[in-house]
């Protein structure tokens, strides 16, 4: 059985939307990633760390999912890491209001032997620092290394940044990011530069606009599903990248076509993320609901043509 590595910030989150706020709540890329990839999977692992002040419950929760926290560290007297952002009425933008690194400010990620041999590796939104580190401390390469990240770690830690970029098969970031990268305004010209900095494979999400995927000439599009109401948008990357990755580990095929059904997976598993407040909607899914809304994105850009000119 093919096995998933991620590694993620487990964290604490407060959002402000248009339709309400939320007082802390159980967030983290890390988080999003584990419980999306895990209604594809049940081999996968979690690398991280918490303060003493994480819920057991939430802990509890994710190992019934499946997921393995040997690689998670909880650190005794520490805070966990907390972030704080506000959407804009579109629900596309957000602003950051408060990042406390906390724990994650001198975190030395551990990769338990357990995880080792892993052929799928997920580098969560975290220090481009520790995503260097895991990459180096995994004895052997997996089958595919992919990897988000955000403003935040281009505007502290570009450098860092550029090089862990050099070392993965796959970029995964929001289009707002990819022109922050690259400094082009167009996506095309975005995603030539960005695979010359060394990623073979590029996924540009734009938000209630649906997902990119590039790779060599090749260029797929998926759209997102048109929501009548999306609550919190908080997360719905990372769920993509879970769904996404736990697609294509189940499936174990990275070929082209193959990265296109998990598009469509990932996008799936991000429109139910948007429907509810933090991780309440991804907690509790069947198998049902998630073949049925596959099944809508395969409706939604179906069509047959017929001759038009
Ligand atoms: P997304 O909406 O997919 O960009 O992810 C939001 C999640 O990323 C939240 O749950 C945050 O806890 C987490 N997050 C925000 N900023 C950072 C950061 N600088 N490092 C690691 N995780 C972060």
């Amino acid at each position: 059985m093919m096995s998933l590595v991620t590694v993620g910030s487990v964290a604490f989150d407060a959002i402000e939307t248009p339709f309400g706020k939320t007082d802390r709540i159980i967030g983290g890329a890390g988080t999003y990633i584990a419980f999306s990839s895990s209604y594809f999977m049940k081999n996968q692992n979690i690398v991280s760390v918490v303060g003493e002040d994480f819920p057991q419950e939430m802990l509890d929760k994710l190992s019934t999912k499946g997921v393995n926290l040997e690689g998670l560290q909880i650190i005794e007297g520490e805070k966990s890491f907390f972030w704080s952002g506000k959407y804009h009425n579109d629900m596309n933008s957000r602003d950051t209001l408060v990042t406390e690194l906390n724990v994650l400010e001198h975190f030395d990620p551990i990769i338990p032997a357990s995880y080792q041999g892993c052929e799928y590796l997920m580098l969560g939104n975290l220090s481009p620092e520790v995503q260097l580190k895991v990459i180096n401390r995994m004895e052997k390469r997996p089958k595919l290394v992919a990897m988000d990240t955000m403003n935040f770690w281009m505007d502290i830690a570009m450098e860092d940044l550029v090089k862990a970029i050099k070392e993965i098969d796959m970029l995964i970031i929001n289009d707002e990011e990819a022109r922050q990268l690259s400094g082009e305004y167009s996506l095309v010209k975005a995603a030539k530069k960005i695979r010359e900095m060394g990623p073979k494979f590029l996924v540009i999400k734009k938000g209630e606009h649906g997902a990119l995927l590039f790779h060599e000439t090749k260029v797929f599009f998926a759209p997102a599903l048109p929501l009548e109401d999306v609550f919190d948008p908080t997360g719905a990357g990372d769920t993509f990248a879970g769904g996404f990755m736990g697609y294509l580990a189940s499936t174990d095929d990275i070929s082209f076509e193959n990265m296109k059904r998990g598009i469509i997976a990932g996008s799936a598993m991000a429109s139910f993320c948007v429907e509810k407040f933090g991780t309440e909607r991804l907690e509790n899914l069947s198998k049902s609901e998630i073949e049925d809304r596959i099944q809508e994105f395969v409706q939604l850009t179906n069509f047959d043509m017929v001759q038009a000119v």
